[in-house]
């Protein structure tokens, strides 16, 4: 579990601002749930035999010995919200974001405590629903300049019924191959087989090349979704890749199935991951409802923004005024003041240095916070009720601003109004 810096914050706000306005753009609200859910509420929807249920998860009972868990994914605690909230008479397009924790092995682009961001369209059947939200992160892609480097991948998974013949096929084929998989492959051919085409390993992928095909045991309906998935996002021009393996590692999920992977972030690979699950609602005790959705990883996210440049420079200046104080009776008239600037320039960034020391220390420490004006405090300024104001830097715009000079108490506002009027 990590702590976030205050040089890697703007970067996540960044990123929180711009999925915010996009989300809102498109017609989504936000919705905020709780961190703690009834573990049964995970069990019901994520599946028992899934990674996440079987060894992920932060369980514990509270005073009263209800199980509760930390909840490893929105989806569910969303849903639950929906169903006890009586949202589900119209439409919803709703998003979230926050916290999830599950006990991985910690690495680059995975944790214990991560952040997603999730989004999910509730009450609408048809495949337009699912190329809006492929649509929607394509376009955020756009707007964090991460649309190169990251690559979407579709897949249909059909239906349960469908699911269940192919399953079949899969363990028949695999099974005479047991002994080829590798371990976790081998525990999860009784548990999960579908998940055996995720695998990382190899010699297992290698044997899956000749394996039965998800694709040939689709029923009419899901087949019909995916053709014309692909012929609206060939519409929209957004490229894709069929990747007949994906699949998702959790229960609940139908028909369209969809990632956005990158290959800049080593094994970690998958920023957005999302599809349809149009039993989940009925299975959590809700009336019938069709559904999609999908979460981004934030830390991959904040990764790739960084690896790729689209962050940008480092974090923005921390100040524009760095308030310089030297004696008792200047760092009161310096603290004064300094509240009158923030009533009337209440755009402007202050920071009131602390911890005393030497003029020539504290300046040093303004020119560091990237301030462009240092408000200097001494014996003089005090018994002269003055300020002097220096200008830090002589960049372009600045004109005769640079330098620095004496300025009366009662001038300080209006002179700072002048220098940062821009
Ligand atoms: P993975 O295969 O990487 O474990 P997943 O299938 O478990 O992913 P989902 O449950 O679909 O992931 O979550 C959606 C997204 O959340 C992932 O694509 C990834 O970006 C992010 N994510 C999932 N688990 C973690 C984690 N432990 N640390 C950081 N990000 C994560
Ligand atoms: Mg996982």
């Amino acid at each position: 579990m990590n702590d976030i810096l205050p040089d890697e914050t703007p970067h996540w706000r960044r990123l929180e601002q711009v999925v915010c306005r996009l989300l809102n753009s498109y017609g989504y609200g936000e919705i905020r749930l709780p961190l703690v859910e009834h573990t049964e509420l995970f069990k019901r929807s994520i599946g028992e035999v899934t990674d996440i249920v079987e060894k992920e998860m932060y369980s514990f009972d509270d005073r009263n010995g209800e199980s509760l868990t930390l909840r490893p994914e929105g989806t569910a605690g969303c849903v639950r919200a929906a169903i006890q909230q009586g949202l589900l008479t119209v439409p919803q397009r709703l998003w979230y974001a926050g916290p999830m924790f599950r006990y991985e092995r910690p690495q680059k682009g995975r944790q214990r405590q991560f952040h997603q961001i999730g989004v999910e369209a509730l009450g609408v059947a048809s495949v337009e629903m699912d190329a809006e939200l492929i649509l929607l992160c394509a376009r955020l892609w756009r707007r964090l300049g991460l649309a190169g480097s990251v690559e979407l991948q579709i897949n249909s998974i059909g239906s349960s019924a469908a699911r269940r013949a192919y399953r079949a096929a899969l363990v028949e084929y695999l099974s005479a191959h047991r002994a080829a998989l590798d371990e976790d492959s081998q525990r999860r051919l009784d548990s999960n087989p579908l998940r055996i085409l995720d695998s990382k390993n190899p010699d297992t992928q290698a044997l899956l090349d000749a394996a039965p095909v998800l694709a040939d045991y689709l029923d009419a309906e899901a087949r019909d979704d995916f053709d014309r998935l692909r012929e609206l996002l060939t519409a929209a021009g957004v490229a894709f890749v069929v990747n007949p393996r994906l699949v998702r590692g959790l229960d609940y999920y139908n028909k369209t199935v969809f990632e956005f992977v990158t290959e800049r972030l080593g094994a970690q690979g998958t920023v957005c991951a999302g599809g349809r699950y149009d039993n989940l609602v009925e299975q959590l005790g809700g009336k019938s409802t069709p559904a999609v959705g999908f979460a981004m990883g934030m830390e991959r996210l904040v990764l790739l923004m960084l690896e790729t440049g689209a962050a940008g420079d480092a974090a923005p200046a921390q100040a524009d005024v760095y308030a310089v104080a030297v004696g008792e009776d200047a760092h009161r008239e310096a603290l004064v003041a300094v509240e009158a600037v923030r009533d009337s320039l209440p755009g402007l960034a202050i920071v009131q240095h602390t911890g005393g020391g030497s003029f020539k220390s504290q300046l040093k420490r303004a020119d560091k916070s990237g301030a462009s004006v240092a408000l200097i405090w001494g014996e003089d300024e005090v018994r002269a009720q003055s300020v002097t104001v220096k200008f830090l830097r002589d960049g372009a715009g600045q004109g005769d601003k640079t330098g620095q000079r004496s300025v009366p108490r009662d001038q300080l506002e209006a002179t700072l109004r002048a220098a940062f009027a821009d």
